[in-house]
């Protein structure tokens, strides 16, 4: 009995046709200009966007945070979207659809007045504080990591002077002590720079 071909001839064309279609789907992909906020226009026709709410973050959110804004500026009962608008502090856009849709962070009757008034940094204190803090603990985080990579290098290449322990490095060098200073003019004669 003759054994029945793996592949068949439609087998074929179907994968051709395939692969085409999917070729086309990546060329449109590439060629798609990209737009600030994609978002946006993915999902619905609006320009509008409603900004979340975050407590602890920086003046330039506090200014732009729970509001409601025109992407591109072409609904102009709306700001246009700032420029300066980031989302480092975690501030997230969402499509808002005026008229059909509550908003979920802008609660107040009249919207419209409400996103055209002035923009002044609403922070508490309080909240200004937490910022400074998550600041301090960012820069705390950095810190460690670098003091991680300059201990690295000193078990590498001076490990007759480097202490025992990453934490007994960083006590001495939190202490500046003399032997911290004894460890970072060694390093800086072998060519490394601890800061
Ligand atoms: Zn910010």
């Amino acid at each position: 009995m003759e054994k029945p071909s793996l592949v068949k001839p439609i087998d074929i064309f179907l994968i051709i046709i395939t692969g085409g279609l999917w070729l086309i789907v990546v060329l449109i992909k590439m060629l798609k200009p990209k737009k600030q906020f994609d978002r946006t226009s993915k999902t619905t026709d609006t320009d509008l966007v409603e900004v979340s709410y975050v407590g602890a973050c920086c003046s330039t959110c506090g200014k732009y945070r729970g509001r409601i804004f025109s992407v591109n500026g072409k609904d102009g009962r709306f700001p246009k979207l700032p420029d300066d608008f980031h989302e480092d502090c975690g501030l997230m856009l969402f499509p808002f659809v005026y008229g059909v849709q509550e908003p979920q962070y802008c609660k107040t009757k009249d919207i419209i007045s409400y996103n055209n008034r002035p923009f002044r940094d609403t922070r508490t204190a309080e909240e200004k504080a937490n910022y400074k803090l998550i600041l301090q603990e960012q820069e705390d985080e950095r810190q460690r990591q670098q003091d991680k990579f300059d201990y690295d290098w000193l078990l590498k290449h001076l490990p007759e002077i480097c202490p025992k322990s990453f934490s007994s490095y960083r006590r001495m060098k939190n202490s500046n002590s003399a032997g911290y200073k004894k460890v970072i003019a060694a390093a800086k004669e072998a060519g490394y720079i601890i800061k």
